[in-house]
């Protein structure tokens, strides 16, 4: 569903991503692990199409809406976004002025827009927002409030989520979502990203440092990457090994 091959990618003329290469078939969940500054969340952006992230060489192929193969790296973020593309945020964005329910009702539109879907109206909006709001024990207020102003890291992480739920993606790109989360949340988001993404047809990466998250969403495959490059690859057990052992060791 997603083949990411030989990807080399710079920021500011750095090079970051060396030579990066990864399959995910649909239905699989696939957890990346490695030290600081290796290029997770890079890999990240590149996917999603950050500007200032530049790809010198290798290619993304994505199975967007009917399984046509997409040249990922061709289309603009928000071209991806609608093609079934979710980037969660490690620093998710604050943004003063716009509520959480006008951006996550604008983003849901635009997309099935494009898809050619009609929009959803603002009743059956709220209904949605509602429901995966209280799916993730998150109280409907916050829907009201700036888009994450004034969060705590760990509720902008649960609202991640509810935003990931409302846009129902194929594929989805969690960056360190387990960070910041108290133990009760870190369930609660567990058990989110489960019943939104573990289905026939989706997939998702989970970008994460630690073994905890992964015992709530279990890796059908465990990937290290180390700078700038997946240095080994294996089943969920070896996260269980970096846990005991470091990077340092397993990655060598
Ligand atoms: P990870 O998520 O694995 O911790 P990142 O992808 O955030 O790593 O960063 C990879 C490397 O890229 C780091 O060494 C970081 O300092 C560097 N980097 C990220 N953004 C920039 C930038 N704008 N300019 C220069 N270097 C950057
Ligand atoms: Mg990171």
């Amino acid at each position: 569903m997603l083949v990411i091959d030989n990807l080399h990618a710079e920021v500011d003329g750095k090079p970051i991503l060396k030579g990066l290469s990864l399959s995910v078939n649909a239905g699989e969940v696939h957890a990346i692990m490695g030290p600081n500054g290796a290029g997770k969340s890079t890999l990240g952006y590149v996917l999603g199409g950050r500007p200032g992230y530049e790809v010198t060489q290798g290619s993304v192929t994505f199975d967007g809406p009917e399984n046509q193969k997409l040249d990922l790296l061709e289309l603009e973020p928000h071209a991806r976004a609608a093609a079934g593309l979710f980037l969660g945020f490690q620093y998710p964005v604050e943004i003063p002025g716009v509520s959480n329910v006008q951006f996550l009702r604008e983003s849901l539109n635009s997309q099935r827009r494009a898809r050619g879907e009609a929009p959803l109206s603002g009743g059956d909006f709220l209904k949605l927002a509602r429901a995966q709001a209280g799916a993730l024990e998150m109280d409907a207020e916050m829907l009201k409030r700036p888009v994450n102003v004034g969060f705590s890291g760990g509720e902008k992480k649960r609202n991640e989520m509810v935003q990931m739920g409302i846009l129902d993606p194929k594929f989805a790109v969690l960056d360190e979502t387990d960070s910041g989360l108290d133990i009760d949340a870190l369930r609660i988001v567990g058990d989110g990203i489960n019943r939104i993404m573990r289905a026939p047809g989706k997939a998702v990466l989970l970008i994460t440092h630690y073994q905890r998250l992964l015992d709530y969403v279990k890796p059908d495959q465990v990937h290290v990457l180390a700078d700038g490059r997946i240095v080994r690859s294996g089943g969920p057990e070896l996260a269980h090994e970096l846990e005991a052992q470091g990077y340092a060791q397993v990655a060598a």
